[in-house]
């Protein structure tokens, strides 16, 4: 059966490590291995940072977070309501920042990408930002396991 969660919260550092806590717990149905759910984690982290950091600079707003099991897979969209993201296609670039000063790394789209399965980034400027991102957890008995609850 499909499980499904829905999570919206302000957009404040202290609330990254509630994020990333929050979808490892979701995740734990699907039986991960610990570096699974490390990874899952270090994604949700990157993508969450990024709202609070870039699309509202420290501003007020809020951060949404939606998480679907299929199979042995959970699929995580992170979506904001800040500046948007006026070239894609450049901020997935490794190493690209649009905030140097802050010793930015510009890396965690990379880290993103690297640690998941499947992602993907929708934004216009001004319009928000939607981070898509999904990971198939390899332990077969993840179906029997999620069954059985
Ligand atoms: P690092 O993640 O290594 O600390 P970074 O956040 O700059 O550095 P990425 O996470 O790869 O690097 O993001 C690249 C760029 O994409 C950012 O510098 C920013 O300009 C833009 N960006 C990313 N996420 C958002 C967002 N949610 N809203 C607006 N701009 C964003
Ligand atoms: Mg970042």
């Amino acid at each position: 059966m499909k499980n499904y969660m829905k999570l919206e919260f302000s957009a404040l550092s202290e609330n990254e490590p509630f994020a990333r806590n929050a979808v490892a717990a979701f995740c734990l149905g699907l039986n991960p291995t610990l570096d699974e759910l490390s990874d899952v984690k270090t994604a949700v982290s990157e993508a969450v940072t990024n709202c609070i950091v870039h699309a509202y600079r420290g501003g007020e707003g809020s951060v949404c977070i939606e998480c679907e099991t299929e199979g042995c897979a959970v699929h995580i969209t992170v979506s904001d309501r800040g500046r948007g993201i006026e070239d894609v296609g450049k901020a997935l670039e490794p190493f690209f920042t649009t905030a140097e000063g802050d010793e930015r790394s510009g890396m965690g789209f990379t880290i993103m990408q690297t640690f998941m399965t499947d992602f993907g980034v929708e934004s216009e400027a001004g319009g928000g930002t939607r981070v898509r991102m999904s990971k198939y957890f390899g332990r077969n008995s993840c179906a029997e396991v999620a069954n059985v609850k």
